[in-house]
């Protein structure tokens, strides 16, 4: 019996002595050191690893490629992977080599001299215009350079480009270790968790995040909100909230309503934190109870709040949580989030963190070792978790295509 994941495995892939075209969610962030560009946050390139190193040790040779950015199909030299070529050479201990382009030029011709356990990354998948297009033309062109394609970019297996989606028309398509690991965790969120399931939604993409509380009114126990997030609901209540960034007011009467007839428990804060303007030298305020006067804007949950989203955190036995609870950047309003990171990480349950900024935020508090699981796909996990086919994933060979394959 296979667990809960059905697509065929880069483990079962017969790739010794063979390319193998690896697609890994590179998008990593950059900044300039002494005049240099290099990579500010590797963690990303990190989570790739396992792959990269499995199918290096079973002899394959590896054409890496990813998107950096948003380059709009065309060249930015400050959008290239060198950055990413040399930090990934660190990490594996080896030379990687910069394709000169994507498929341009001598691209094949480098591909060609690649041996056993030689690492190629090709340039920004995203200099391409046929990339975002899905062009089938691109995507037939990116399998000319390998015989295998393994997918391992997670964080953009939401997205149905060449790269993620059109090449695997033209190749049998392996799912990475990172990709299998992120689809089982996250899908056991959702279909079979340790119950009390408790979901902490915060953040400020309150549009981004509202299929996700439909699903959880269905499936979790408890949803605890906070962050911007929470002003939307309040609105929808009635309750003044000055100046405080609230958006998706109807949506949120609507899972309101759903909540009323449902068996999960939606809690809103009960008191916050407010400045007058989004600095971290505003004048700061603690206030018990929720409305927000005007002139002021609410930018953290209360110590009352953060105390009872702890206690629900502690009595879990899942714990999945996505956004920052206040603006945690400025360590004024970093209070609830850092209650709810330290209650996270302390918690006897299964525990998981999703979305970029709460990523950071553990980071920043250095809990992320006391995280069961920490998904490095923002957009990508919330469409899984709201129960939405990820096209990326899709694409791949079935379990058993993949065993036939191989015989
Ligand atoms: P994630 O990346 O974890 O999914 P989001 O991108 O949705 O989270 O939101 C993160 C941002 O939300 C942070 O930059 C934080 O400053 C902001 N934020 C959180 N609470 C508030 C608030 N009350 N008012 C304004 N911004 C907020
Ligand atoms: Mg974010």
């Amino acid at each position: 019996m296979r667990g809960s994941f059905d697509k065929a495995s880069v483990r079962d892939a017969p790739v010794k002595g063979r390319r193998v075209l690896v697609r890994v969610d590179f998008n990593v962030p950059l900044k300039d050191e002494g005049g240099e560009r290099v990579v500010a946050d590797d963690t990303r390139i990190r989570a790739a690893l396992p792959t990269i190193e499995l199918l290096r040790e079973r002899g394959a040779a590896l054409v890496l490629m990813s998107h950096l950015g948003r380059p709009k199909g065309e060249r930015d030299p400050a959008l290239s992977m060198a950055p990413v070529a040399k930090r990934l050479g660190e990490l594996l201990g080896t030379e990687v080599k910069l394709a000169p382009g994507v498929i341009e030029g001598d691209v094949d011709l480098t591909c060609g001299a690649l041996g056993p356990g030689d690492v190629l990354l090709l340039e920004n998948i995203r200099f391409e215009p046929g990339e975002t297009k899905n062009d089938p033309k691109l995507a037939e062109n990116l399998a000319q350079l390998a015989s295998i394609y393994v997918n391992d970019a997670f964080g953009a297996a939401h997205r149905a480009h060449a790269s993620t989606v059109g090449v695997a028309d033209y190749l049998p398509a392996y799912a990475g270790l990172l990709l299998e690991r992120e689809v089982t965790e996250l899908t056991k969120v959702v279909e079979d968790p340790q119950r009390p399931l408790v979901v902490v939604l915060g953040g400020a993409k309150v549009s981004d995040k509202v299929g996700v509380i439909d699903r959880f009114l269905e499936v979790a126990d408890q949803i605890l909100i906070g962050g911007a997030m929470c002003f939307g609901f309040f609105k929808a209540q009635g309750i003044p909230v000055g100046d405080s960034l609230a958006e998706g007011e109807d949506k949120a009467k609507e899972a309101l309503e759903q909540a009323e007839g449902s068996d999960c428990e939606l809690q809103l804060p009960v008191d916050l934190v407010l400045g007058r303007e989004f600095s971290a030298d505003t004048e700061r305020k603690e206030s018990d109870g929720v409305e927000v006067p005007d002139g002021w804007m609410g930018l953290d949950i209360g110590p009352r709040s953060a105390q009872n989203y702890a206690k629900a955190i502690a009595d879990a036995g899942t714990v999945l949580w996505n956004g920052p609870m206040g603006a945690f950047e400025m360590e004024p309003f970093a209070g609830g989030t850092k209650a709810v990171a330290e209650a996270v990480a302390g918690a006897p349950g299964t525990t998981v963190v999703g979305g970029g900024d709460s990523v950071a935020a553990l980071n920043q508090f250095g809990l992320e070792d006391r995280v069961d699981w920490v998904s490095t796909g923002g957009g990508a996990s919330l469409e899984l978790l709201e129960g939405k086919k990820l096209p990326g994933v899709d694409a791949l060979l079935d379990a058993e295509e993949g065993d036939k394959a191989n015989a």
